[in-house]
């Protein structure tokens, strides 16, 4: 689960990481009147879930009360690459001396958090990385022991922070380290990390992944995320408790199974269609989740044509069929679908679609012939 900017600096915050104080909004009146309260120079911020803000004209500072009602004008609805601003953080302005980066995520491969630190902050850290590799500094952290005031002073110090600096960003580090343990974060992100010119280090921005399988442990992030942006038939999923994941194809796609899933996304794929969608019904799904899946899938106003790839196991497929029937009955879609029914029951659920003789079925009896039929049929009804 990703956070808004404002999300994660109020993370930081409770963590004792330096952040300013500010305001989140949605209305231009709200934001001058934040503005007012806050005093003067603010910036003007949108929160999306996605970088870059600043170069798309998504962060301006404001000097009284004209300018930002001027800039929250403007930033409100404001298009971030396809993510439609909605809501504004606005906060003081702080004055900058030194734009840092530090970030914290998982290294898979090491099976340990992984610290990143450079003093080349600010601009894009991809391009740091590429460019100027000995820029970004990479430590692993046992995972037992924590991320040491040593090691973090050893990290800014061979990061090549300023002298006066080490102390504080080392602190910073290791209050970044604890929001990652203890909030249960995959990353801890700051980009810029400041120095101001009276020394103080300070988190400019927020970049913070929760790990969802985690949330019970927190019930107070539970609303975090931003939900004003949140695909609704996604939400609509999370409610069912079905694994669904827009994608941005055509070909509606619902397995049994997250194995089952992928696989079936990659053969679509792999004879040149697009899924619209990744939807895990789950082992022993009945004929009630089979129906309220497809309802999912059909929402979607993309999809051209739908698979369904049923390996039967704990899943039968007769109630896979059942479902499948009830949802003709209750949506009577009309994009054609590709059936595939394999495993337990399968040939009472092959016999209960025949009987039922919907239209726009087509039966396969493979995954591969299945994804080939599904692919033609998303074609021809393009
Ligand atoms: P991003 O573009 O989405 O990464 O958004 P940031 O929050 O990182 O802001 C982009 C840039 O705006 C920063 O790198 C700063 O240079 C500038 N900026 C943001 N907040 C302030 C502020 O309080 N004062 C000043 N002077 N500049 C700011
Ligand atoms: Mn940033």
């Amino acid at each position: 689960m990703d956070l808004l900017e404002y999300q994660g600096k109020q993370l930081f915050g409770r963590h004792g990481l330096a952040v300013s104080d500010g305001k989140a909004v949605t209305t231009v009146d709200d934001a001058v009147a934040a503005a007012n309260e806050i005093g003067y120079p603010v910036v003007v911020k949108a929160q999306v879930l996605i970088g870059g803000r600043g170069k798309a004209g998504g962060v301006k500072l404001a000097a009284n009360e004209e300018e930002a009602r001027e800039h929250a004008t403007n930033i409100l609805g404001l298009d971030i690459k396809g993510h439609i601003v909605r809501t504004l953080w606005i906060e003081y302005a702080s004055d900058i001396d030194t734009e840092y980066y530090a970030s914290i995520l998982l290294d898979r491969s090491a099976k340990k958090p992984l610290v990143m630190f450079s003093v080349e902050g600010g601009v894009d850290i991809e391009q740091v990385a590429e460019e100027t590799p000995e820029k970004l500094i990479k430590q692993n952290v046992d995972p037992l022991v924590g991320l040491t005031k040593e090691q973090a002073l050893d990290i800014a110090t061979k990061g090549g922070a300023a002298e006066d600096v080490i102390d504080g960003v080392a602190d910073a580090l290791v209050a970044l380290y604890e929001v990652w343990i203890e909030e249960d974060a995959s990353l801890t992100e700051i980009n810029p990390l400041i120095i101001t010119p009276d020394r103080k280090v300070k988190a400019l921005d927020a970049k913070v992944t929760l790990d969802g399988n985690a949330l019970f442990r927190h019930p107070e992030n539970a609303d975090l995320g931003d939900s004003a942006n949140a695909d609704p038939i996604e939400l609509k999923a999370k409610e069912q408790g079905v694994t669904y994941v827009k994608l941005d194809g055509d070909i509606g796609i619902m397995g049994n199974g997250a194995g089952l899933v992928m696989s079936t996304l990659d053969v679509v794929a792999q004879y040149g269609g697009k899924p619209a969608n990744f939807l895990d019904a789950g082992g022993g799904s009945d004929a009630e989740t089979v129906q309220k899946a497809i309802e999912l899938i059909l929402a979607n106003e993309n999809v051209k044509a739908v698979l369904l790839n049923i390996f039967g196991g704990i899943t039968r497929c007769d109630e896979v069929a059942k479902g499948l029937v009830g949802a003709f009955e209750a949506l009577k879609p009309t994009v054609p679908f590709v059936v595939r029914l394999d495993g337990t029951n399968d040939v009472a659920g092959r016999k209960i679609l025949e009987e039922a003789a919907l239209p726009n079925v087509q039966a396969a009896t493979t995954m591969d012939g299945a994804a080939e039929q599904v692919v033609a049929a998303a074609k021809g009804n393009a």
